[in-house]
């Protein structure tokens, strides 16, 4: 699950990265092994950037989870 509103976007990268480390390049950002800038993930998307596509699965779940619940977890 990933943490926040905030992403990174790589230098000269064109997708968004989620504080996910399930995510090759987030686990790399986080590592220090490739620079990436902070961005309110929200407002990236307004300006045009996506989300990548290993991110976003795991978005799409946080969400579900945010919305929903889990109904195997239902009392
Ligand atoms: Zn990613």
């Amino acid at each position: 699950m990933h943490t926040g509103e905030y992403g990174w976007v790589t230098e000269h990268g064109e997708t968004i990265h989620l504080k996910d480390d399930d995510c090759p390049v987030s686990s790399a950002i986080m590592k220090g092994d490739r620079k990436a800038r902070q961005v309110h993930i929200e407002t990236a998307r307004e300006e045009g950037y996506q989300i990548c596509r290993h991110c976003w699965k795991e978005f799409q779940e946080d969400l579900g989870e945010l919305m929903g619940g889990s109904l195997e977890e239902s009392d």
